[in-house]
Formats: C-alpha cells, sequence, structure tokens
C-alpha cells in the first residue's frame, strides 16, 4: 500500500523546527501542488535552498511550517504563494497516485491532509479569533476563548461482502474513480466500525452480513481519512438492491474472474488480492 515505504521511515513526531538548505518544500496552489516530474515519472519537490537563493529574505524561515519527516530529512510547507521556477510547476495533487517515487506520492497525500487542516484551523471555529501554533505538539490554539484544535481525521470503512467463492465489486457514482471497488462510508459519530460495516452495506446494497473481521488501516491524506478495511460474509438473501445515488454498478464477482486486482497503492485493492488469493479465510 501506498504507506508502506519500507526501507524508507516515515516519521510523523511534531518538532518546531526550522528549514535547513537540503529540506523539501510543499507549496500549495488551491488543489495543485508545486513539483518538477522527469520524462520517467520521478517527482522531486523543491528544497529550502532553491527558494533561499532565488530570493534571499529572513522570513522565508519563519513562514515554513514543520510537517514530518522522511529518513531524517525534513518536510516543511510554505504557507504563502510561490511563483513556478525551473523545472518545478503546479500540478493536481489527486494525479499522483500511481506514480512510480511511492514515498513522494505518500508525502504528498499525507502533507495535503495536513495543510487542509492547518487552512481549516486558522480561526476558532467557537468564538471567531485568530487561532496561533502550539509550540510542543500538532494542535492549534485559541488565545481568546482557550479553544484547542487537533487534526481532524475522517476515520471510514472499506468493506469486503463475500459469498463463498464470490466477492460484492461496485463502481461509486458520481466520482473520479472509475474503476471496480469495494463498498465504503464514513463511520458515523456514536457508532463502532462494525457497525458502520453493517449499516453501509444494508444502506448502499440492501444486503446482511455476518462474520465481520477486521484487516488493516490505511492513512488516506488526500480525502482526510483512515480507512478500516473489514471482511464479512453474506448473511441469507443474495439480492443486491442499489443505491443508485451512492453506486452507479455492484455486482457478484467469482473469485477467478475478478474485474480488478491489487495495484500496491490502496487497501481497496489489496483486499481484492487477499479474496483472489483465498487468504481471507485466515483473517480471524
Ligand atoms: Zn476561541
Amino acid at each position: 500500500m501506498i504507506q508502506d515505504i519500507f526501507p524508507k521511515k516515515f516519521d510523523n513526531q511534531y518538532r518546531n523546527g526550522k528549514p535547513i538548505d537540503h529540506s523539501r518544500i510543499f507549496v500549495f496552489r488551491e488543489r495543485q501542488i508545486l513539483i518538477r516530474q522527469d520524462a520517467g515519472q520521478n517527482l522531486s519537490l523543491p528544497c529550502f535552498g532553491e527558494f533561499r537563493k532565488r530570493m534571499d529574505r529572513e522570513e522565508w524561515q519563519s513562514e515554513m511550517q514543520y510537517y514530518f519527516s522522511m529518513d531524517g530529512m525534513g518536510y516543511f510547507a510554505y504557507q504563502g504563494d510561490v511563483e513556478p521556477f525551473g523545472e518545478y510547476e503546479y500540478a493536481p495533487v489527486r494525479s499522483f497516485r500511481q506514480m512510480v517515487s511511492k514515498e513522494v506520492c505518500f508525502a504528498i497525500m499525507t502533507a495535503w491532509h495536513l495543510h487542509r487542516w492547518y487552512l481549516a484551523s486558522r480561526y476558532c471555529g467557537m468564538c471567531g479569533e485568530k487561532t496561533v501554533h502550539d509550540a510542543r505538539e500538532r494542535m492549534m490554539r485559541c488565545p481568546a476563548c482557550g479553544n484547542v484544535i487537533y487534526p481532524g481525521i475522517a476515520p471510514a470503512v472499506i468493506v469486503a461482502v463475500t459469498d463463498g467463492n464470490r466477492i460484492l465489486m461496485s463502481k461509486y457514482a458520481d466520482r473520479e474513480y472509475k474503476k471496480y471497488a469495494l463498498l465504503a462510508g464514513f463511520t458515523e459519530i456514536g457508532e463502532t466500525a462494525e457497525e458502520t460495516v453493517r449499516r453501509e452495506v444494508m444502506e448502499e446494497v440492501g444486503l446482511r452480513v455476518k462474520n465481520i473481521r477486521y484487516y488493516k488501516s490505511q492513512p488516506w491524506g488526500i480525502d482526510g481519512n483512515l480507512l478500516l478495511g473489514f471482511f464479512c460474509e453474506l448473511e441469507g438473501c443474495d439480492e443486491i438492491h442499489r443505491d443508485e445515488g451512492e453506486l452507479a454498478e455492484a455486482g457478484w464477482f467469482d473469485r477467478d474472474g475478478m474485474p480488478a486486482h491489487d495495484d500496491g497503492i490502496s487497501l481497496t485493492r489489496e483486499m481484492m488480492g487477499v479474496f483472489e488469493r483465498g487468504e481471507e479465510k485466515h483473517i480471524f
């Protein structure tokens, strides 16, 4: 999956550090990121030294927000806007999930999630005052009313419904992602992830399930999610009643005739691979 970047090491412990010349810098402009792509689809982010060389001014360093590290290399975000320079261009954030440099794609997704949270947390939602960064942890604080804002992560389930040698696969209605997927949905306040599984399957395809087993999770920063993967079995009638607002298609597919496979990126696709190899029987 996209977060499996071993032997590289992702370190998201918060530090209140300053960038040095080789630190990598994220610059977002609306839904785009400043990046260099070569002919082989390798991606590189600008480094702080390149910023400094272009415009030698003191403020650069204080306008850089620390995000995380990979293999000891610091990743920061510049909060302002920068015109494209050198071979760097703005490109849509969503265009990178299939690229060869998996760790860069993971870094972009994660940075996007943080960027959106920082943008949405500039003002206190309780009293409207401008917030300030906490010095010790990743948190925004309101100096007027004391409200604290932690990064928001939305949990969502991915559900593989199986029935012997068949699996339920579907396509979303009105989404950019047009390939076959598994059922998915957000966890509501007051509900367990297992209850989300039962509710979403009933809402989207009108089926009952049993033997719900947790598989793995995946951070999916592009949409601000933590995805929780579950396998479960059909209980009772197999007739699908599709929610046409949510799904463009839903149907049963045999294990040896599945229309989508593991892509090494997403939890959904890894779960398809697990079923294709018959390994879901070993998940308890
Ligand atoms: Zn406040």
